[in-house]
């Protein structure tokens, strides 16, 4: 991993951000995103899916120096895809080597995860803090770790796969997209805070409609939002316990109404905690905006250790 010195140079950075829905393709020059362009992703085998990110990436850069790819999933050190559950066919394809073919320059792929992790330790809250996770609130309950100032991808690239930490062991714990149950995932997504208030009555489509429910002063959906920031403080206690962090960063659409959250993930933290302090750290929505995955992804060639194949 380099010491990275050099997030402060103004060079354009290729990076590209690939979902299950879109693909965003930015020209990033320090933390600033100079270019954007998004795109449905395209219902196409892995190959044409390939082809499509080259293609992209070429309309801004005829010849990139190196490229970035975030994606909902992750690879090995090699770049060989271990899963990619939103986006089929994937499983075993060595995505850098093949992008690579196509593009004639390094390529580094790396989970949305640690490349939101990695914006926000030079461009963000790692301005203020060495030690913490980056969590992200949606249809998924994801994060990136920041250990010693520096975005970690841990050994085979999950760390901080913190969604699937385990908060209910019962028989009737909720089935989580993994397909085990009890997960963080299962009581704190998008799909859990539309489940508590359904369950009490009510009905709402979005996390949206749901906020602006609660800020109206509807009780249920306030309570939604309590229940699912509960479930979440005290699962993120498990990681607290383990890592002793300073900070716990909140990004993806969930956090638009984190403050609805905020007290209860407190409340959470507090109620597992092993001793005080550990519940009391800040707890933060990041400022860097959806495009911290791709702001991360422009620098992934330049953190990580590369070019490799
Ligand atoms: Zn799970």
């Amino acid at each position: 991993m380099s010491n990275a010195g050099d997030f402060a140079d103004d060079r354009p950075r290729m990076g590209v951000d690939f979902g299950g829905t879109r693909i965003k393709f930015a020209s990033v020059i320090g933390g600033k995103i100079d270019r954007l362009v998004v795109l449905d992703t395209p219902k196409n085998n892995s190959a044409a899916l390939l082809r499509s990110i080259a293609d992209g990436v070429k309309a801004f850069q005829a010849q990139p120096v190196s490229v970035g790819v975030a994606i909902p999933g992750e690879v090995d050190e090699d770049g060989i895809c271990w899963r990619l559950p939103n986006v089929t066919g994937f499983e075993g394809v060595p995505i850098s080597r093949e992008l690579e073919k196509l593009l004639g320059c390094p390529v580094r792929i790396e989970n949305d995860g640690t490349s939101a992790a990695l914006a926000e330790s030079k461009f963000g809250y790692g301005l203020q803090f060495q030690d913490f996770l980056v969590v992200t609130l949606g249809t998924g309950v994801g994060g990136g770790l920041v250990l010693g100032g520096q975005a970690r991808r841990g050994h085979l690239g999950f760390a901080a796969e913190i969604g699937h930490i385990l908060i209910d062991r019962s028989a009737t714990a909720w089935l989580c997209h993994c397909g085990k149950t009890g997960c963080i995932e299962s009581y704190a997504s998008t799909r859990a805070l539309l489940r508590y208030y359904s369950e009490a009555g009510g009905s709402a489509n979005s996390v949206e409609e749901l906020a602006r429910a609660a800020r109206d002063g509807d009780a249920e959906a306030t309570e939604s939002f309590r229940r699912a920031g509960k479930a979440l403080g005290m699962g993120l206690c498990s990681a607290q316990h383990l890592l002793d962090l300073d900070a716990l960063i909140f990004t993806g659409g969930i956090s638009a109404a984190f403050d609805l959250m905020t007290d209860s993930v407190r409340e959470g933290l507090r109620a597992r905690a092993f001793a005080p302090p550990l519940s009391e750290l800040p707890l933060l929505v990041s400022e860097l905006g959806p495009h911290a995955g791709v702001i991360g992804a422009a620098w992934l060639p330049s953190h990580f250790e590369g070019p490799r194949s």
